[in-house]
């Protein structure tokens, strides 16, 4: 079967990696039963990128509420802190928050990263496309990103990646490393904008789950390599 071969192949690059279903299945499972949380008072965010492909990823959470979406190109959190007040003020009386978050890499059945093939193209297209044209533009030592109202998105996540440039060209595979340089990007980000709006919660805790979505061709189960698992205590922060 296909998605037993996709399993070999995602499983070489990511071995910890759980297809979506088992991801929602094992996360909700340690929310409720090791850390008592009410699953059906959960309003959930996401933080991923705006790519159609990355859908279904987040619809295996469909038991929750939500969700309320907080990321742009590439998953970056670019509501900010006023989408993190808003996301708070949301939260059913007596529940708990939520945040999935992390970019999306492509895989095809050849192993090759930062490709899949997507619904009804005949060719391999990039995935995630903000990433690899960031990447794309990298390679070109005199280039530098200028932020720009019409491209915001682009440029500010352009910008945001830059001090992980020569470490991603060094390395050897070049398009899973701009996606773990921007899962970092986004884990700061989710962490600070949680931080400072921790007075606008009226919950006790909020739950992160942060990592890669790794797309596989259209209609097989997408994987996720979890990251970060936390549920933070918002009085402790
Ligand atoms: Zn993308």
């Amino acid at each position: 079967m296909l998605q037993r071969k996709f399993d070999e192949v995602v499983k070489h690059h990511f071995p910890n990696s759980m297809d979506a279903k088992d991801t929602s299945i094992h996360y909700l499972g340690k929310m409720q039963l090791e850390h008592k949380i009410d699953i059906s008072k959960v309003l959930m965010a996401t933080s991923v990128c705006s790519d159609d492909i990355n859908v279904p990823s987040t619809t295996f959470f469909n038991v929750l509420f939500g969700p309320f979406i907080m990321g742009g190109l590439g998953g970056i959190p670019f509501s900010g802190q006023t989408g993190m007040t808003a996301f708070a003020h949301h939260i059913p009386d007596g529940g708990s928050a939520f945040i999935f978050y992390g970019p999306h890499i492509g895989i095809t059945l050849d192993g090759e990263l930062g490709k899949m093939y997507r619904p009804r193209q005949e060719e391999t297209g990039n995935s995630c496309g903000a990433l690899m044209l960031a990447l794309s533009r990298f390679h070109d030592s005199s280039y530098t990103p200028v932020l720009n109202e019409d491209d915001y998105q682009q440029m500010r996540l352009e910008t945001s990646l830059l001090p992980y440039k020569e470490e991603i060209l060094k390395s050897d595979n070049p398009q899973k490393a701009i996606t773990e340089a921007t899962f970092e990007v986004i884990d700061k980000k989710v962490h600070e904008y949680v931080k400072t709006c921790k007075d606008e919660f009226h919950v006790d805790t909020v739950t992160l789950l942060g990592g890669i979505i790794i797309n596989t061709d259209y209609g097989l189960d997408d994987y996720f390599d979890a990251r970060n698992f936390e549920v933070i205590d918002l009085k402790k922060l």
